[in-house]
């Protein structure tokens, strides 16, 4: 388990090494540009993901653009002695009070449906992997003529 708490003292630590400004506003400032990086981070890997799944250098991009967003806002929490932790589990809390009562028992059926989604999408992108791979080279004849 991560300990978000501990992480932040080691993010301002870094940041300060680093010489970045660590007041709020420019903490602020550096994670809407790390959102805008994650945004192009994203799109490069929607692209790819849309053809093939499993581990590629756009899901790792993407990784660490998200994890960028983190630290700076780790290092926000601990130059102004935020409990981050405390922070998310009331964030949690108070989203899922917020969920409407016919959804309560749905939730679990959408998620469900969700992954099949995903699981027929991963199916379809190996079939046309698969059909690519397997397609004669351009310029071979596609069948004998006797
Ligand atoms: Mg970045």
């Amino acid at each position: 388990m991560i300990d978000l708490n501990e992480m932040k003292e080691e993010s301002l630590d870094i940041a300060i090494r680093r010489g970045q400004e660590v007041d709020g506003i420019s903490c602020l400032k550096h994670c809407a540009g790390e959102v805008a990086e994650a945004i192009d981070a994203y799109k490069d890997f929607e692209q790819v993901h849309g053809k093939f799944s499993g581990p590629s250098s756009e899901a790792y991009n993407l990784r660490m653009e998200l994890a960028d967003i983190i630290m700076c806002v780790l290092t926000l929490c601990a130059r102004e002695h935020l409990d981050i932790e405390e922070a998310l589990r009331h964030c949690i809390k108070k989203n899922k009070a917020r969920i409407p009562e016919k959804n309560k028992r749905a939730d679990y059926v959408d998620w469900k449906l969700h992954k099949q989604s995903l699981e027929i999408k991963q199916l379809e992108e190996k079939m046309d992997m698969l059909t690519e791979r397997f397609k004669l080279p351009t310029g071979a004849p596609t069948r004998v003529v006797k």
